[in-house]
């Protein structure tokens, strides 16, 4: 039971909140129902505590404090956050809730309720994402829901000290994955980094502490550099008569956390740990962008601007509805600073996000296409979640990236624009505007010139698409589309074109196989798999299907026995007869055989390639490629010297070659990488080594050989891992100055004949 302690307590908090409200309630009736809808929780929630003892009520006057004074939302919101875990929590229902507040109140309630339940079932019975999948699909039409949903959570992070070390990674993990994204998507960005902050406290306490240490330890000589760095532009600014408030800021401890990881250093190798921020008061009847872009002209008459770092969110705001004008500068003592320029209109925007919207909605006609643009995010997400997609967890992480990536905004020709993620290529612009236009998308016109469906989108460009009727998704497509919406909408077609070819792949194939009398046996799909280069039963019968294949020399592939497989494999020889240039200076006597031979480690030709051999000064024959540059060098300067030379087929012998390869960086790639030249072609690795920077890996595999065949086959094997973009054989070993090298080594490097 509560004593008389906790009811001043809870009376306490509750005066708090009526106080906050005093900006929102404009009437008796708003009063009424705050008050009410205080009564009304206190009274069904009498009785409970929380985890760290404190009654429980104290929780849904904290989100609706939250609501009212961090997110600036209205009364019916407030009362919603009171009431947001009466239904989940006691015995009243929806119904009764309609009754008492009315439909609006009511229907949040029940908004908030469908989202609770479907986040607690997470970690049950089904997958976490599937939980999250769900939890996605009560999103509610009304936005203010998924807002104060995101205040219960802020709320519930901030007193995660009382739960249970479990319940602290479980809840801090889906804080990260969903709710912050969630926030940076509605533009709450104050709320966003306090999520995570606050997740990374308790998911990685000691990074945390360590980063906490560093800043305040910073904290004295970081103020005077600021304030020495802000000097000449207050001074400059009033000279101006402008009204304004300058700010340095500390980047927040999750943002400097990821850059520690990213870049793999340590906090004292950041240097960018803050940002100046000027808001100012706008003067009437100049336009705000007008008056952003002359404050930086004034500041950069000051410092010198970093050109490929200017960041414009006022001419196209970001999707979120973000606006500023963020600008980089060379600051005393050659430090690279961050400026944001922003009115007092989007500072409020980019604290408060959407909900500062409503605020300005009469004064900005803009205003409203934005919240439109809310409008149709949030039917994207609920029409993408309702259609069956195979693998949740595939899905939100999709969804995640579209949540977090900075955008481009690209138009239509008729003017329209179109929000899409960075790095977007044509094919998402066409899947954004319509699935049947992605589908039957063949190229474009991008600013009037003929562009692939591969091009990436720059932020301003205008975009045509053109269609073909008889065009249709590719598999390939999915290695560059970027969007959830493109790569659901490809494999959803591809999905049902494999479905159709395998099973008109299996009727053509039981038919032909009646047809001679034949049952399709396994020692039957032995002969044929290989023969149709079919790794499965079910690749050869969509190969079938999709007339890739044909069945014509069925009858000769069942005859054959299984096929003695003949490999050839090549050594190198001198040729017989030896032809000399010039006169031999030595007057050597060369014979073909006993030669001592060695592949040159500039251009390391193997089987296959032209070459052409040099006898050095202790008689060797160094082999080159014929269009090595070393090679020419040396014909021009020893001609005497030259060997011709040729490959012949005899001996087994590996070569050592090195492939540069290219791509996008993901978890688990050295491993696909290593397992398909080392499993799958049974070929030994000499050395990898791969360097990644900003998600794109580089690097060069040093593997041993037969012959050129051989490479192009690892190469081609290593080109279809998911990733990889390019790869290209290298013509010297050390192209990459290798650092950090991973070796597993084996076999001598000069491959030499006796
Ligand atoms: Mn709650």
């Amino acid at each position: 039971m509560f004593t008389q302690a906790d009811d001043k307590l809870i009376q306490d908090h509750f005066d708090d909140l009526l106080k906050c409200c005093e900006a929102i309630c404009k009437t008796p009736e708003d009063w009424k129902l705050v008050t009410d809808s205080f009564n009304f929780a206190n009274e069904a929630h009498r009785g409970v505590r929380r985890k760290s003892g404190v009654p429980y009520i104290l929780h849904p006057i904290a989100v609706a404090k939250i609501v009212v004074v961090e997110i600036g939302l209205g009364v019916k919101s407030v009362a919603a956050a009171l009431l947001h875990d009466v239904v989940e929590d006691t015995d009243y229902t929806v119904e009764d809730l309609e009754t008492r507040f009315g439909k609006k109140v009511a229907t949040m309630v029940d908004g908030l309720t469908k989202m609770k339940k479907a986040g607690e079932l997470a970690g049950q019975s089904s997958s976490q994402a599937a939980n999250f999948k769900k939890m996605l699909l009560t999103l509610s039409d009304d936005v203010r829901v998924i807002i104060i949903k995101l205040a219960d959570r802020l709320h519930n992070m901030r007193t995660l000290g009382a739960m249970p070390v479990d319940k602290q990674m479980k809840i801090s993990s889906e804080t990260i994955y969903l709710f912050a994204p969630l926030a940076h998507r509605l533009g709450l960005y104050n709320i966003k980094t306090e999520l995570e902050n606050l997740s990374l406290k308790y998911s990685f306490p000691n990074d945390y502490k360590q980063i906490v240490d560093k800043l305040s330890q910073t904290e004295a000589s970081r103020k005077m550099f600021i304030e020495k760095f802000n000097a000449p532009i207050i001074e400059k600014l009033k000279e101006s008569g402008i009204e304004f408030t300058i700010k340095g800021r500390v980047k927040s401890i999750y943002s400097i956390w990821k850059k520690m990881q990213r870049k793999m250093v340590t906090i004292d190798e950041i240097y960018d740990l803050f940002a100046i921020r000027i808001v100012f008061k706008p003067i009437a009847f100049v336009p705000e962008k007008t008056q952003c872009w002359n404050i930086y002209s004034l500041i950069t008459d000051i410092y010198k601007p970093k050109p490929d770092r200017i960041r414009d969110w006022v001419n196209i705001p970001k999707a979120n509805g973000y606006e500023a004008l963020h600008c980089t500068v060379m600051g005393p003592d050659g430090v690279w600073a961050e400026v944001q320029i922003r009115s007092e209109r989007m500072d409020e925007i980019a604290e408060k996000g959407f909900a500062a919207h409503w605020k300005y909605k009469e004064r900005d006609k803009n205003i409203e296409n934005r919240e439109g643009e809310l409008d149709k995010w949030i039917k994207e997400v609920q029409n993408a979640l309702n259609s069956p997609t195979e693998d949740a967890v595939e899905f939100l992480d999709e969804f995640k990236l579209n949540l977090y990536t900075s955008e481009v905004v690209v138009f239509t020709p008729k003017g329209e624009s179109v929000t899409l993620p960075k790095g977007a290529v044509v094919l998402d612009f066409a899947y954004e505007i319509h699935s049947n236009l992605g589908n039957k998308a063949i190229g474009a016109k991008v600013n009037h010139k003929i562009e692939s469906l591969y091009t990436p989108v720059n932020n301003g460009d205008q975009v045509e698409i053109i269609t073909s009727a008889t065009a249709h998704p590719v598999l390939e497509s999915l290695d560059h589309v970027v969007t959830a919406r493109a790569k659901q909408k490809i494999k959803s077609f591809l999905k049902k074109e494999r479905e159709n070819n395998l099973s008109n792949g299996m009727r053509i194939f039981d038919e032909e196989m009646k047809k001679r009398g034949v049952t399709p046996s396994a020692r039957v799909f032995h002969k044929l798999l290989p023969a149709y280069n079919s790794s499965s039963k079910d690749e050869f019968y969509v190969k079938l299907g999709a007339g890739i294949i044909s069945l014509d020399n069925v009858d000769k592939i069942l005859r054959e026995n299984a096929a003695t497989k003949l490999i050839k494999y090549w050594s190198l020889q001198v040729s017989n007869t030896l032809k000399l240039f010039g006169n031999s200076t030595k007057g050597q006597q060369e014979t073909a055989s006993g030669d001592k031979i060695k592949i040159a480690p500039c251009c390391m030709p193997i089987p296959g390639d032209e070459v052409i051999g040099f006898r050095d000064n202790d008689g060797d024959v160094i082999v080159h490629k014929k269009s090595c540059d070393e090679a020419i060098k040396l014909a021009a300067r020893h001609g005497d010297r030259i060997v011709p030379i040729k490959w012949s087929s005899e001996k087994i012998l590996s070569y050592l070659s090195v492939i540069e390869v290219r791509g996008i960086d993901r978890m688990g790639i050295l491993r696909d990488i290593s397992s398909v030249i080392t499993g799958e072609m049974d070929i030994n690795i000499r050395k990898l080594y791969i360097e990644s920077h900003d998600g794109i890996f580089e690097g060069s595999i040093t593997v041993y050989v037969k012959d050129k065949k051989d490479l192009g086959n690892v190469m081609n094997k290593v080109l279809a891992i998911k990733g990889i973009e390019s790869v290209k054989r290298l013509e010297t070993e050390d192209h990459h100055g290798a650092s950090g090298v991973t070796a597993s080594a084996s076999g001598s490097q000069n491959v030499t004949i006796a």
